[in-house]
């Protein structure tokens, strides 16, 4: 589904991202996969590179919170693959404080990685793919970002504006042929939830209406729709991976 594409995917190197890496890999992409930190992104291209070893793969581990060091990455990645179709925004974190202990600076961090380099990688690719006649940007938002959450609001809120550049992008955008959507992953088995208290992540499965969490692939697999021109009259939605949730 996506052969010859050359793709980027934030937050590559594990969890939901390493999913989507493999799954585009597996489609026929090229993948620029970017990480936090140069020994994570290593493992994550050898453990690759162990499987497929003729994976069309590269790794870079530019600050996400920083527009200069994403730009520069995003000129790499064109240098390096001679184009980019496809932009996946996954990298994120959560948070559970209560708004009681919750210091300042620590809701800044997540909305800077949250919300900021999605915007950050956005504007640093969408000039190539105007140029290019088009391109898919696809935000990993949550299903949090429908309902809210009773700790840690720095993260629905963060997600809520991904949701809102999503929808304000994809109209923004639209007229260069670059399609903007978002996926809203519900609990999803990647080591964000490995973090919480088993009994929580049981209590949450038995009122999923599938009556269980969702793994990694699964999110892909609508990555994957979203990215390729199968989807070419999609911009704008927001699409529930969430095993039909209800919070
Ligand atoms: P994870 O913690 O396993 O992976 C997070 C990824 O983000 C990692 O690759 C990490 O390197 C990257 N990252 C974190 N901080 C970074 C930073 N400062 N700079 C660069 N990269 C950084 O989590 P995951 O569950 O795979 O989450 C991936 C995305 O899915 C996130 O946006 C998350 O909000 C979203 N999500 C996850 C779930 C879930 O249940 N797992 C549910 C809804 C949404």
């Amino acid at each position: 589904m996506l052969k010859g594409k050359v793709a980027i995917v934030t937050g590559g190197t594990r969890g939901i991202g390493l999913a989507i890496v493999k799954a585009f890999l597996a489609e026929g992409a090229s993948v620029a996969l970017f990480g936090s930190r140069e020994e994570t992104v290593n493992k994550a291209l050898e453990a690759i590179k162990a499987k497929t070893p003729d994976a069309s793969v590269m790794g870079l581990w530019p600050n996400l919170g920083n527009y200069a060091e994403i730009e520069k990455a995003v000129q790499e990645v064109k240098a390096h693959f001679g184009k980019i179709d496809i932009l996946a925004n996954n990298a994120g974190v959560s948070a559970r404080e209560s708004i009681y202990d919750y210091d300042p600076a620590a809701f800044d961090k997540v909305v800077n990685l949250n919300v900021n380099s999605v915007f950050y990688c956005a504007k640093a690719v969408a000039p190539i793919m105007r140029e290019q006649g088009g391109g898919s940007i696809v935000n990993t938002s949550s299903m949090v970002s429908l309902y809210g959450q009773p700790s840690g609001c720095s993260y629905p809120a963060s997600k809520f504006a991904v949701n809102g550049l999503t929808k304000s992008l994809a109209r923004e955008l639209g007229k260069d042929n670059i399609r903007v959507n978002a996926v809203l992953p519900g609990v999803t088995r990647t080591d964000m939830v490995a973090a919480l208290p088993k009994e929580m992540v049981d209590r949450i499965a038995s009122t999923i209406p599938l009556g269980r969490v969702g793994e990694p692939e699964e999110v892909a697999n609508a990555f994957v729709f979203l990215a390729s021109d199968k989807a070419s009259y999609i911009t704008g939605a927001i699409l529930s991976v969430d095993g039909a949730t209800q919070v």
